[in-house]
């Protein structure tokens, strides 16, 4: 214990993380490490991209600052039209900030104030998930559903939020009851649960397309988002889409949403956008919710000192070139293909590992004691930090999750490596990672 620097844990020193390039971080024990998960799914482009390094070096040279009030700043500018080529699912508008917890507290300020404009100061219920995952500021905390992190803090947290189910088919939906019957089940309860607030009196119903934090990389079954969608529209709400973890190519697509045939009226990105190059989230704002704020009282009624930084931007601005010259989301689609299928192969048939999904490049793999009653482990186990430092020994960073998630103990580790890994790579990566698994569960009972 020497660090001055408070560390996510007070009792232990991590290691120095002193290079990086490529998908690989070398560290203060002299380690080289496979980034298998990217931190938490972040380093999409992996470490030292040179055309990124080039584009951050080239916009400090030209200007570091200048405050949103007075200027726009070209990068910025750029990364806008860039990520909104095309208006995709009707998203016309990108305000930046410098985190995804950030970008939820803009999401939901926004739609507060979109109905504020529009005559309905009355809306000022948010209906969010359990189990979710929107950030650690107060506001995004509040909605977040994840029972763990809310629990020191509830006591201070808004009682605008309120929670309904998530979309958890492999715990939650019933043995005699259909993919159709669970969605619709689901989708009783969002709006009895609209119904319970007034419908005239929610502002958004907020969800992560694909739950990343929480979860590991759980995805709704088909026709839930179309269902929630449609509840929304009948009552006047707003649709808060969450992609700050699966968003940005992740699960193979630009948007997790387009595999959902449904789109947001604000969506919250982070992480991918400027691939941890620098802080930067942002969101991108639906036309009718821009306009309700531009024909009414003209200003968004938020901002920050370091929003849309020029820096941060062009290094956003560089990583998403780069994604889209590249063709890096072919990659995605086959390798994380590629990456699904070998862990299955691999750790399918272990008797304590219950699930095993993902889309894209971000799969995750839950424990449990028993596949048929899908027990959890007990909690003093902290299985998800055993398979995660297993998984370093070996020369692999993955991303563990566990905790008390909504009053139940789960267990999950969630693999998301950059875009750009290769076929021989993924191999490393599940034969490291199921060596890990294997001797983390070694011995249980
Ligand atoms: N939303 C989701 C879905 C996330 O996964 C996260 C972080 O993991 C956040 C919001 C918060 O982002 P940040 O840690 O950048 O504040």
């Amino acid at each position: 214990m020497r660090s001055r620097l408070l560390q996510r844990n007070l009792r232990s020193d991590p290691p120095l993380a002193l290079s990086g390039e490529g998908i690989f971080i070398r560290d203060s024990n002299g380690k080289t490490i496979i980034d298998g998960s990217g931190g938490a799914a972040v380093a999409c482009l992996g470490h030292g991209h040179p055309r990124v390094l080039a584009a951050m070096r080239a916009q400090e040279e030209k200007l570091c600052y200048a405050h949103t009030a007075l200027y726009s700043c070209e990068p910025a500018e750029q990364l806008a039209d860039l990520v909104l080529q095309d208006e995709p699912g009707g998203l016309t508008h990108l305000y930046l900030c410098s985190s995804g917890s950030e970008g939820t507290e803009a999401a939901l300020k926004m739609a507060r104030q979109y109905h504020l404009e529009r005559g309905e100061p009355q809306r000022t219920k948010i209906i969010a998930r359990r189990q979710s995952y929107h950030g650690n500021t107060l506001g995004a905390l509040a909605a977040s559903g994840n029972a763990m992190r809310r629990a020191p803090y509830a006591p201070i947290l808004s009682d605008a939020f309120s929670h309904v189910s998530p979309c958890y088919a492999y715990r939650d939906r019933r043995d005699d009851e259909s993919e159709t019957d669970y969605v619709a089940r689901l989708a009783a309860e969002l709006e009895a649960e609209f119904q319970r607030l007034g419908p005239r009196n929610v502002a958004a119903f907020i969800a992560e397309p694909v739950v990343g934090a929480t979860l590991g990389c759980v995805t709704a079954l088909p026709g839930y988002f179309d269902a929630v969608r449609k509840i929304c529209d009948r009552h006047g709400a707003l649709l808060i889409l969450d992609e700050v973890m699966c968003g940005i190519g992740r699960t193979g697509t630009m948007h997790a949403w387009e595999q959902e045939g449904v789109a947001p009226d604000i969506q919250v990105v982070a992480k991918g956008l400027g691939g941890g190059y620098q802080p930067v989230g942002g969101i991108l704002i639906g036309g009718r919710v821009v306009a309700a704020i531009r024909d009414g009282s003209g200003a968004f009624m938020h901002g920050h000192t370091y929003q849309a930084h020029p820096v941060a931007a062009a290094a956003a601005l560089a990583v998403q070139q780069v994604i889209r010259e590249e063709n890096l989301l072919e990659n995605v689609q086959r390798m994380g293909a590629l990456l699904g299928e070998r862990l299955t192969e691999r750790l399918g048939n272990h008797r304590h590992v219950g699930d095993i999904r993902g889309r894209g490049l971000f799969w995750a793999a839950e424990f449990v004691t028993d596949r048929a009653t899908k027990q959890p482990f007990d909690p003093a186990l902290q299985l998800h930090e055993r398979v995660k430092a297993e998984a370093y020994a070996r020369g692999l960073a993955c991303y563990p999750m566990g905790g008390t998630i909504d009053g139940r103990q789960g267990n999950h580790v969630i693999l998301a490596p950059p875009y750009i890994v290769t076929r021989e790579q993924v191999e490393t990566i599940v034969d490291r990672f199921g060596d890990a698994v294997e001797s983390a569960l070694a011995g249980l009972p």
